[in-house]
């Protein structure tokens, strides 16, 4: 998608700090983290929500979430532990219409939902 802000970082077009990289996924540090460690994981593909969700993704999906723990490694987080968060349309507070994993750690995150 031209006009979207994750396909343009897939794209190399807009830069990030990228931590995994591979065919089909890419993990990059929120540019406004909110925790310590602060990973964006999304499919290299365009699939604008969790609502876009398909059986059609499920190898996809499926890949995605296996490499949360390979990211959670890499940053130092594996074993203090995480959270994971996918926020989905207006009242799930989606900002950016590309389907993304957050991946938070690096500090004990307080029980919040909503
Ligand atoms: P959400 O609100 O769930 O849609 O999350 C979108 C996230 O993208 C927010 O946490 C933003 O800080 C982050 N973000 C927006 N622009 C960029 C960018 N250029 N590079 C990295 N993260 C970004
Ligand atoms: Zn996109």
């Amino acid at each position: 998608m031209d006009n979207c802000l994750f396909c343009r970082i897939v794209n190399k077009e807009i830069p990030s700090r990228i931590v995994y990289e591979d065919d089909l996924v890419l993990g990059f540090n929120d540019i406004q983290p909110q925790a310590p460690v602060h990973v964006l994981l999304i499919p290299k593909t365009h699939v604008a929500s969790m609502n876009d969700v398909g059986r059609e993704h499920g190898d996809l999906v499926a890949h995605l979430t296996s490499v949360i723990p390979q990211v959670a490694e890499k940053m130092g987080i594996k074993d203090s532990g995480y959270r994971v968060v996918v926020n989905c349309g207006k009242d799930g507070g989606q900002t950016v219409s590309h389907l993304h994993y957050h991946i938070l750690g690096g500090k004990t995150l307080e029980v919040t939902f909503g």
